[in-house]
């Protein structure tokens, strides 16, 4: 579509201009009506104590099907945020997630870990929701973490220093995501006092050419300031054993296991657990 300005200058508005525009109004709509739809399910993905053999924790991943089509949270949770929508998205995840979390058959003692979002931090209103969450569920908070992204460190840090206390103060764990991808500020990780890091799968998957010093002065830094360490995105054999040999054995990824549904999750576990 050619359109001729005052000026004669030629604007273009390409036919990917135009998908990109349908497909946000597509997004923006279908996720109005998301819940009631039924369109969202949780996946859960087991994170391993490659030194104890057990599973520590399992990360919550929302699921979205619209249309049949199966949607990127990559995609997805942008427009959610975009459009404010990350409010009672978010809130329905943490409900969902603590309640199958609570019904947990495998084992009782496995730890829950949900992502929030900067902007669900920044509204004030997320210690209320997470306590409501594990109230209804009947989910212990000692068992809980929130995975938080870098992304906070460029927000009002006090404002998200007193949230995070907040949440703390209900006896939640806070992680920080996809660490090392963002502007990680050194003094800030310090000052936020959080309870683990993750590391980014970038730098797993950089184990075979020559990755390993980094992750090596992340863990020590990380340890330093009293952190435990979680390695995220272990696609190999190669990079679950250099990570367990460094010590960092926390390790999740496709190499153990893929997110699952709870179902999916209880028959992983009892064959996970039968091999030992
Ligand atoms: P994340 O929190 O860093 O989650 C890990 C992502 O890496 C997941 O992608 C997971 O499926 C993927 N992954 C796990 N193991 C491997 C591996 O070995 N290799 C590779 N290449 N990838 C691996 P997913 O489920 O597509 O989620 C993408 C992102 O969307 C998440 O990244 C998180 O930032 C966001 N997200 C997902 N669910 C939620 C949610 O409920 N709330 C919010 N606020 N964000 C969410
Ligand atoms: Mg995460
Ligand atoms: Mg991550
Ligand atoms: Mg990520």
């Amino acid at each position: 579509v050619k359109k001729q300005t005052t000026k004669s200058e030629v604007c273009v508005f390409s036919q990917h201009m135009q998908e990109n525009l349908l497909r946000h109004i597509e997004l923006k709509e279908g996720l109005t009506k998301a819940i009631e739809r039924n369109e969202l399910h949780m996946a859960f993905q087991p994170v391993i104590n490659s030194s104890t053999g057990n599973v520590s924790f399992c990360e919550a991943l929302l699921r979205w099907t619209l249309n049949g089509k199966s949607v990127s949270p990559v995609e997805f949770i942008p427009a959610a945020e975009q459009h404010g929508m990350i409010h009672p998205i978010g809130s329905w995840v943490l409900h969902k997630a603590c309640e199958l979390a609570a019904n947990w058959h495998f084992d009782s003692s496995v730890a829950l870990s949900v992502n929030v979002s900067v902007a669900q931090i920044m509204r004030g209103e997320l210690k209320a929701t997470v306590k409501s969450a594990l109230q209804e569920s009947g989910f212990p908070a000692q068992q809980l973490h929130l995975e938080i992204t870098e992304s906070i460190f460029a927000e009002d840090i006090n404002f998200v220093l007193e949230q995070i206390q907040a949440l703390q103060s209900l006896g939640v764990k806070i992680s920080v995501d996809d660490f090392g991808t963002g502007f990680s500020s050194l003094a800030l990780l310090q000052s936020l006092s959080a309870d683990i890091v993750k590391i980014d799968k970038s730098f797993i998957q950089s184990i075979e050419q020559g990755g390993k010093p980094i992750i090596q002065a992340m863990q020590y830094m990380a340890n330093e300031l009293g952190y435990h360490v979680v390695a995220e995105g272990v696609e190999t054999h190669e990079q679950a054993r250099v990570l367990s040999e460094m010590g960092i054995s926390c390790l999740q990824g496709f190499y153990f296991s893929k997110p699952m549904k709870t179902k999916e999750l209880a028959d992983w576990h009892k064959c996970f657990i039968g091999e030992e």
